[in-house]
Parts: structure tokens; sequence; C-alpha cells
């Protein structure tokens, strides 16, 4: 219904699930029919798409935007035709790379993985008007790409520190946490979406919980030693 609804992990999904480009068609810039003017944010959606896809080294090609109106038949079909034959000039996606399936479809899944982290750490440029169409291009730098991939934080709590208070487990927007009454606390980490919530929310008497960048998780407890006694 609008192009505002456009999630990034739909577009990477569909490359995952074997698309080899997505056209995203919208309503005309300044033409949308509510506030939120959701095309907007599926451009700035799209420009961060391709810059993803540039640091994957994938083609930015394969994913497209354009606006038009309910009326602009032509403007469709000739850009749909287009798109279409520079993808099938292109080739499959990541063969076309010089990528294997396996590493093409291994980065993809990294990059859905961390869309809900993505998605806050970029959310005041995906919100942004772009009324300046030089802006676009540049808009979404490299190195901000790279820093996103490279300094991607691991939440940890440490059995130290942990007093089962609950309360990380009860904010944890996704369940990523493993808790209960007396139990010291353990967040899954294929589950996390390093959102932050459950390390701003450990009471700062106990500051159970560590952000790490660039260390590796250390294992967590073994449930028999989870067990925590009150004196
Ligand atoms: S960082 Fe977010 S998603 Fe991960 S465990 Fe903490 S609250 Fe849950
Ligand atoms: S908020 Fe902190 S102390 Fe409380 S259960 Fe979570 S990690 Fe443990």
């Amino acid at each position: 219904m609008c192009t505002g609804r456009i999630d990034l992990a739909f577009v990477f999904r569909a490359l995952m699930n074997g698309a080899d480009g997505v056209y995203i068609a919208g309503c005309r810039l300044n033409e949308c029919n509510y506030i939120t003017h959701g095309n907007y944010y599926a451009l700035n959606m799209v420009l961060l798409s391709k810059k993803i896809l540039e640091y994957l080294a994938l083609n930015p090609e394969r994913i497209r935007i354009e606006f038009m109106s309910s009326s602009d038949a032509q403007i469709f079909t000739e850009t749909v035709s287009d798109f279409t034959k520079k993808i099938k000039d292109m080739g499959p996606l990541g063969e076309a790379e010089g990528l294997d399936e396996e590493t093409t479809r291994s980065r993809i899944y990294k990059v859905l993985k961390l869309i809900p982290y993505i998605k806050i750490v970029m959310r005041n440029k995906l919100s942004a008007r772009l009324s300046d169409l030089s802006e676009r291009e540049h808009f979404f730098t490299r190195e901000e790409i790279e820093k996103l991939f490279s300094e991607t934080p691991s939440y940890y709590i440490d059995p130290e520190k942990c007093q089962a208070c609950t309360i990380c487990a009860q904010r944890c927007p996704v369940d990523a946490i493993d808790g209960g009454k007396n139990k010291i606390h353990i967040i899954n980490q294929e589950t996390c979406i390093r959102c932050g919530t459950c390390y701003d929310s450990c009471p700062p008497k106990f500051s159970a919980i560590k952000k790490l960048v660039g260390e590796a998780v250390p294992p967590p407890v073994p449930e028999e030693k989870r067990f925590i006694t009150r004196k």
C-alpha cells in the first residue's frame, strides 16, 4: 500500500530467497497523502540498502526505487522493463559478482540478522527528507557502513554481578534473555537484536550487563550454576 511500509528486511529477505534484484515503485515525493511522507523513508532505505550491497561486494544497482503517480503507467512499464533488462544482463546475484552461493547467502544472512540494530543506529538518517537530489548519492557513506558492521556490539550478563532482579528480561523486546527467580540471567546471542535496552535498564547498583565491541562473548554459565542462594 505504501512504500514507507517496505522494511529493509523485505529487501534483503527477497535477495536471500533468490531474487536477483528488487524494484520498488512509490508515489511521487511530496505527494504523499499522509503527513508521514513514507516515500522519503523508502528512498533513504533504498540508499542505505545500496551502500550495504556495495559493502558486501554486490552490485548496488540490484535495488531501485522509482516515484510515480497511479496514472503514470508509461513510467511504470518503462522503468520495470529497463530494470528487468539490466538485472538479466547483470546475471544472478553473487555469481555475477564472482561470489559462490554460500558466501553470498552468508553475507546477506549477516545483514538480515542485524537489521533491527541497523535501523536503530540509522534511525535519524532514515527519517530525513532529502529535498536536494544531489545529496542522495553520498547520504550514507562507506565509512559509516563499515563502522556499522565492525563495531556491532554484543551484550553479556556478568554472572558474578547478576542479582536476578528480572528487569532486563522484562524489558527485552524479543525475549532474548533467559532468566527466572533467583536465577542468573543469560542472553541468547542468536535471538538478541542488540538494541541495548537491557544494558540501559540493569540497575546501576548491579551494573551486570557489559557491552562488548570487538570481543568474543564468553560462554553462558552452565544451567546447574545459575541458581543464586540468598543469605
Ligand atoms: S540487547 Fe536488546 S535484544 Fe539483546 S538481550 Fe538486551 S534487550 Fe534483548
Ligand atoms: S537487570 Fe541486571 S541484575 Fe537484573 S536480572 Fe538483568 S542482568 Fe541481572
